[in-house]
């Protein structure tokens, strides 16, 4: 991890001791990883006694609820509720720190509130291709399982940790515990050897592996399960060329009465039949579809979401958007433009 050096960990601590108002900004939908990098950061700067407050472009799903019991209310803004307020903390700040995303749009309309803003950047990411000019100071990792381990070392490796977890707030042990758990899928994709150090780490320091598994797994609602036979059974499809894409349309998310968090996982699941090398679920929301890819190793989903689905990500897991009518007349057409986008994304794959 070559960004984390005495250097930029010396700039960190400077940049963190000077400001007297953070803000904490993170990517849009916010996922486990978002909010858990997003909440131990603010503990470990409450904890030395500065002031932060986060930044949420929308609301995070329920499940993850229990990451905020303590945490004070009005330092939590979620945009989509309180537009004005949210924007004016990033407008006030005297710092913002930026996780778990790599380019300012991927906070949605945080976008102008980040661009405006002249106070110094922080970014610590995990993605691809960070936009580097953006930010005065980059941690960007992409060996890691998620934002949340890369936080973690680079909170080890500051003075007042002194490379202990015991020494972290018990509330970011939680939260980067809760961060790099939805992002492997539960120790499942992309674990590295300083993923297990930091699991070993967290846990010795007091995490409660139970708390979270029991939050993250086994708190959905009976009508999740019946959607998920009804995918498996009726809405997956599998195409010639290996690809399995799900459609799951307003209609559909209104019976089985979908929320945020509720298809987390989905999209993984195809990807155990032998002969797929890439899954799509592809989400009705509005005016667009959102968009997530996942794929086997050989196969892009970054490529893929980014030349066909404008987006991006990670090699195995990414995401991105349709907009309709733009790119699709109506949600009716999204199996059409995955059968034909990804035929042509493979067959170019395979002259590689
Ligand atoms: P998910 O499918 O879980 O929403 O996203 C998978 C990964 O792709 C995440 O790391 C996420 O940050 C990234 N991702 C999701 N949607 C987009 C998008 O629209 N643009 C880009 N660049 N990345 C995305
Ligand atoms: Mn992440």
């Amino acid at each position: 991890m070559q960004d984390i050096n005495y250097l930029n960990i010396q700039k960190l601590n400077n940049l963190l001791s000077e400001a007297s108002d953070i803000a904490i900004v993170t990517h849009m939908k916010p996922d486990g990883d978002a909010l858990g990098s997003s909440l131990a950061m603010y503990s470990f700067i409450k904890a030395a006694g500065g002031t932060a407050r986060i930044v949420l472009p929308h609301r995070y799903p329920t499940n993850l609820g229990f990451l905020t019991e303590g945490i004070m209310n009005e330092d939590i803004l979620i945009h989509e509720e309180c537009e004005s307020e949210a924007a004016k903390v990033i407008e006030g700040a005297d710092l913002v720190i930026c996780l778990d995303f790599n380019a300012f749009h991927r906070t949605d309309r945080l976008e102008a509130a980040l661009q405006s803003s002249k106070a110094p950047k922080v970014l610590i990411d995990h993605h691809l291709n960070p936009d580097r000019s953006r930010f005065d100071l980059v941690f960007s990792e992409t060996m890691v399982s998620s934002a949340s381990e890369l936080l973690y070392h680079i909170l080890m490796a500051m003075p007042q940790t002194e490379g202990k977890a015991e020494n972290l707030p018990k509330a970011s042990v939680n939260a980067l515990m809760t961060g790099m758990t939805t992002d492997t899928n539960n120790f499942a994709n992309s674990i590295f050897p300083s993923t297990l150090q930091m699991a070993s780490g967290l846990l010795a320091a007091g995490a409660d592996r139970d708390l979270i598994l029991s939050n993250l797994y086994n708190m959905f609602g009976e009508s999740r399960l019946r959607l998920l036979g009804h995918i498996l059974k009726d809405l997956m499809v599998l195409t010639p060329d290996g690809v399995a894409y799900i459609v799951l349309d307003s209609g559909t998310q209104k019976k089985y009465n979908v929320t945020e968090g509720d298809t987390e996982g989905f999209v993984n699941m195809p990807l155990s039949i032998k002969d797929v090398r890439m899954s799509i679920l592809v989400k009705e929301d509005g005016n667009r579809a959102r968009v997530s890819v996942r794929s086997k190793k050989g196969t892009s989903a970054n490529r893929c979401a980014r030349d066909h689905f404008n987006g991006g990500g990670h090699e195995n897991a990414a995401g991105g958007k349709l907009m309709i009518p733009q790119d699709i007349q109506d949600i009716g057409m999204a199996g059409q433009y995955i059968e034909s986008h990804t035929h042509t994304f493979l067959n170019e794959e395979n002259e590689k």
